[in-house]
């Protein structure tokens, strides 16, 4: 099996390699793509010898033929925001597997990445917990009408305890102390608006090809079960484990099937209790924001994944406060006309709106 590894610099990125490293000897990385960290990328580069790396002053179309090289099986894209997109198209139509760990592709254009995936007959797996989680719940399952519902869990983030008034002068620095998980700044902050978990509702969507009535969020503090599928018959079905991003990475590229390994295993004295609440989308109105972005469709999810992406950022630098970032995408959606989206074009529409919205704060 032969492996691009897109954005093997970061978090997801890294933990893709050590998982070739550890788990795949037959596995060939041909294909790695940095963008900030260069050493990083120059050690990648030394230690797994590609024939193609790409860097970003080597130009959009480059990394386009990261994602296509003739020799790759599969792609494992794993970069962060709007970025991804592309790259993820491109690989699809070029007969490639995917292992999507860039759910901002699924965000903004999942119907178009569903439908073309479909037509050139490859595979879009997740390369995220709660997705890995449902796909091992769903396996043997050959009717999605047997699906009641999907559950999806969230860990509440950093924040889930926390009164509004205090969240509301919450730090970049307090939101990017995730209790359960050590991952990129982009998705740390997400994780702590919960507008993370939004956007997995809408990925959930199309990878499942399930109604949003059947995609139920529940916050669970602890993310050892990493989410659960009820059936028809009452059944659920749950996948539990460490909070080790390596397992959902693992079972994309071993194309669902299991592999030992000798990652840290679940010790349930240690863990002690399990529990469940709902989510409040008053203290954490991004959850809130998503839902309806996913209800109304067409290119309003692009706008909010686009505008929520600019306005992370801003709160990165301590530019904007917490709420700031809720408050802004509600006055976009307030100024927006949603299209329907039938192609690639439409999309970058959408995204141009965003950037000319933000632009004018
Ligand atoms: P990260 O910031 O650690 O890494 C992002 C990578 O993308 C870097 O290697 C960088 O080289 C590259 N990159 C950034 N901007 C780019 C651009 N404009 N063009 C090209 N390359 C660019 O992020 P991460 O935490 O690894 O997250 C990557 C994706 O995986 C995100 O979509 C995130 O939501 C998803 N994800 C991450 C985790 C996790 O545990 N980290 C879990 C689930 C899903
Ligand atoms: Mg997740």
């Amino acid at each position: 099996m032969n492996i691009a590894v897109l954005g093997a610099t970061g978090s997801i990125g890294t933990q893709t390699l050590d998982v070739v490293r550890t788990c795949l000897p037959r596995a060939r990385v041909k294909v790695l793509t940095g963008y900030r960290n260069i050493p990083l990328l120059d050690s990648l580069v030394k230690e797994f010898e590609p024939e193609l790396v790409w860097v970003p002053d080597d130009g959009e179309d480059k990394l386009i033929a990261c994602a296509t090289h003739p020799d790759i099986d599969i792609v494992v894209n794993a970069l962060v925001g709007k970025a991804g997109l592309r790259p993820t198209l491109a690989a699809i139509k070029a007969g490639k597997d995917v292992a999507l760990a860039n759910k901002e592709s699924l965000v903004t254009a999942g119907e178009l990445i569903m439908k073309l995936a479909s037509e050139h007959g490859v595979r879009v797996v997740p390369i995220d917990s709660e997705h890995s989680a449902i796909l091992q719940c769903l396996q043997g399952c050959n009717d999605g009408n047997d699906v009641e519902k999907i559950i999806l869990t969230a860990s509440g983030g950093p924040f889930r305890t926390w009164p509004k008034e205090r969240i509301e002068k919450a730090t970049a620095a307090d939101a990017l102390r995730h209790p359960n998980w050590s991952m990129g700044p982009k998705i740390t902050i997400d994780s702590a608006t919960l507008m993370n978990k939004g956007l997995e509702l809408i990925e959930a969507k199309w990878l499942f090809d399930q109604p949003l009535s059947k995609i139920e969020i529940l916050v669970h503090p602890q993310s050892i079960i990493h989410s659960m599928v009820q059936f028809v018959d009452g059944a659920v079905m749950a996948q539990l484990g460490m909070p080790d991003m390596r397992l959902p990475i693992l079972y994309a590229l071993a194309g669902s099937t299991r592999v030992a390994n000798d990652f840290p295993r679940l010790d349930f004295l240690a863990a002690g209790d399990l529990t469940f609440e709902a989510p409040d989308t008053n203290r954490f109105p991004c959850l809130a924001l998503a839902k309806h972005a996913a209800e109304v469709g067409g290119t309003l999810p692009a706008v909010m994944n686009a505008v929520n992406e600019w306005a992370v950022g801003q709160f990165l630098q301590d530019k904007i406060d917490f709420y700031g970032i809720s408050a802004l995408i509600a006055e976009a959606f307030g100024s927006y006309t949603v299209r329907e989206v039938t192609g690639l074009a439409d999309i970058r529409e959408a995204e141009a709106w965003a950037e000319e919205f933000v632009q004018k704060q």
